[in-house]
């Protein structure tokens, strides 16, 4: 079986279309402009979730200006036909439409409405959790149409927090595939290993790392293959393959319940007789692990 060479080509939570149009978020005349327009759609969001319709297809219901809810307005960006794009945080009530976040329809969207989800409830979050100045603990306000919060005491300014984690495809001298169990999860959970990026240190450092405390293996040959966001709460994930020359699995028990590697068959087996369920199509885990094995999964779960 061919395994492609190349990066990532298909992230459920990286397709976003808008232009971000961040020259317009300090133009305070354009921005009035564009809350008076009509044409102006506002995305409710409520604790990472929007108002979603499921047919025809699955697409986020945006309400006008007129009907958002009392709140900060932030700029998500604008699209080819100039329509400018808001999210506001509140409680929403819009009728005829559901209510879901990113695990639920992150996948399922389109391109634009996708992006928009992934960028409206990235905000949401940082907003409700940093209201105030990490320098002297004056409540902030938002500036730059929702991208900056800024300390009235001090000038000081926070930007969107976004965490880097790696998660790592590892592979052995007999192309296997490494997956774990996390603590957390169910028993029949299996997924390839991940963790958050240390201050002072490299992305593939942070590869190395992570695999040899979770496992004790050493890695070589990281290499990069693509990111998503995935703000639940604030993560950017950045995919890697590595290779190890080692096979002999040492899983740290506070970090890992099960650990083992697996051929392409060996997982297609176990996939099918119901040991083991592999990450749904939303993560970058998956994409990883379909590159390796060549196509989809057996059994795959629902979006
Ligand atoms: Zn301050």
């Amino acid at each position: 079986m061919t395994v492609t060479d190349g990066p990532l080509e298909w992230l459920a939570l990286a397709r976003g279309t808008l232009d971000r149009a961040a020259e317009r978020r300090g133009d305070d005349a354009w921005l009035a402009a564009a809350w008076d327009d009509p044409r102006t759609r506002v995305l409710p969001v409520h604790e990472g979730r929007a108002p979603v319709v499921h047919e025809p297809a699955p697409a986020l219901v945006f309400v006008p200006p007129a009907q958002a809810p009392d709140g900060d307005r932030l700029l998500l960006g604008v699209d080819a036909d100039g329509t400018a794009y808001f999210t506001v945080a509140g409680e929403f009530a819009v009728e005829g439409a559901d209510r879901a976040g990113l695990r639920r329809v992150g996948a399922l969207l389109g391109d634009r409405d996708s992006g928009l989800l992934t960028h409206a409830v990235a905000l949401e979050h940082w907003h409700a959790t940093h209201r105030f100045c990490p320098r002297c603990g004056t409540g902030t306000r938002v500036a730059q149409a929702g991208h900056v919060r800024v300390c009235p005491r001090d000038g000081a300014q926070q930007f969107p927090r976004v965490d880097p984690a790696v998660i790592m495809l590892v592979t052995d001298p007999d192309d296997r595939v490494l997956l774990a169990r996390g603590p957390q999860w169910p028993a029949d959970r299996r997924s390839i290993l991940a963790g958050f990026v240390e201050p002072g240190e490299s992305l593939e450092q942070a590869v190395a790392r992570e695999v040899h405390e979770e496992v004790g293996l050493h890695v070589r040959d990281v290499r990069y293959l693509g990111s998503q966001p995935w703000p639940m709460p604030q993560s950017l994930m950045l995919g890697f393959t590595a290779v190890t020359d080692e096979t002999e699995l040492r899983p740290d028990p506070e970090e890992i319940l099960d650990a083992a590697w697996y051929t392409r068959d060996g997982l297609r087996a176990a996939i099918d007789a119901g040991e083991i369920v592999a990450p749904g199509p939303l993560s970058i885990a998956a994409q990883l692990i379909m590159r390796w094995y060549g196509g989809e999964l057996p059994n795959m779960p629902p979006f």
